[in-house]
């Protein structure tokens, strides 16, 4: 589906969200979990553009459910893997890698007992294969892509988050920082507070800049008075203890426990 012109939200993926942008060189930002590969490139077939024409394969960060189908798609297309520094280590044979895992963080026994929610055990890093990154970026960087697109550097969800601006139709790629599948744009509810204080920083940051598109890793996109609704969930205290931050967000929180109930539903975790 063709979102603005030249930027493509690729339907029928499992995991994340995946855009294609569609300049004389094209963009995937985020490629969804494992087996995406072949869909993208028919999708790229579909609206007649060749996948050769695949330049970049730009991650938001590295969480799998984002990043899983990156290094197949740069098996079918040749397109070079990017994400920021921080996402990045290097093997012991001198390759740089993405990082895998999550951030270590487990739900408090209090939250569960709260919510109710039941124990979802997250695959093992180990289970993950590795992905191979061919270019780092950081703040500031442009990819010469319909425009440009403007790396801007977001630390919080995880170290190398980065939001990407597409600097010709004004669509910001806010990856897993802000959500968009509840009722309003909310926070990754995050148990660890100097993660809550980063990601605060990093979305404080964004309040200035002029978007009439914003895209999300999970869930929709937002296409009307978008910078407005980011100023005003950042109005939204997230620097707190964590009891009062759940406290304060109980509704969208067992909303959010409801909905992840039924069959089919992607959860990018609870957030505020
Ligand atoms: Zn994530």
């Amino acid at each position: 589906m063709e979102i603005v012109a030249g930027v493509h939200r690729i339907e029928d993926l499992n995991g994340s969200n995946a855009v294609l942008l569609t300049g004389e060189q094209m963009a995937v930002v985020d490629t969804g979990v494992p087996g995406n590969g072949e869909a993208i490139v028919s999708y790229i077939k579909g609206i007649g553009r060749d996948p050769a024409d695949l330049r970049w394969i730009l991650l938001t960060h590295l969480h799998h459910d984002h990043s899983g189908s990156a290094a197949e798609l740069h098996e079918l297309t040749g397109a070079k893997i990017v994400a920021h520094e921080a996402e990045t280590v290097r093997s012991a044979d001198g390759r740089l890698l993405l990082r895998k895992g999550n951030e270590g963080e487990s739900i408090p026994i209090w939250y569960r007992w709260m919510f109710g929610r039941r124990g979802r055990r997250r695959p093992a890093s180990t289970q993950f294969h590795d992905t191979e990154v061919h270019e780092t970026v950081a703040e500031g960087d442009v990819l010469p892509c319909l425009g440009g697109i403007r790396i801007i550097h977001a630390p919080g969800h995880t170290p190398g988050s980065i939001c990407p601006l597409l600097q010709g139709p004004n669509v910001l790629f806010l990856g897993d920082s802000v959500l968009n599948n509840v009722d309003r744009l909310s926070r990754p509810l995050m148990w660890d507070r100097s993660r809550r204080r980063r990601l605060d920083a990093s979305l404080r940051s964004l309040r200035d800049l002029e978007a009439d598109v914003a895209l999300f890793g999970h869930g929709p996109p937002l296409m009307e008075e978008v910078m407005d609704k980011v100023r005003g969930m950042t109005d939204r205290p997230y620097d707190l203890p964590t009891w009062r931050i759940v406290m304060r967000n109980r509704r969208t929180l067992r909303q959010f426990q409801e909905s992840s109930r039924r069959p089919g539903h992607w959860q990018g975790g609870p957030r505020t």
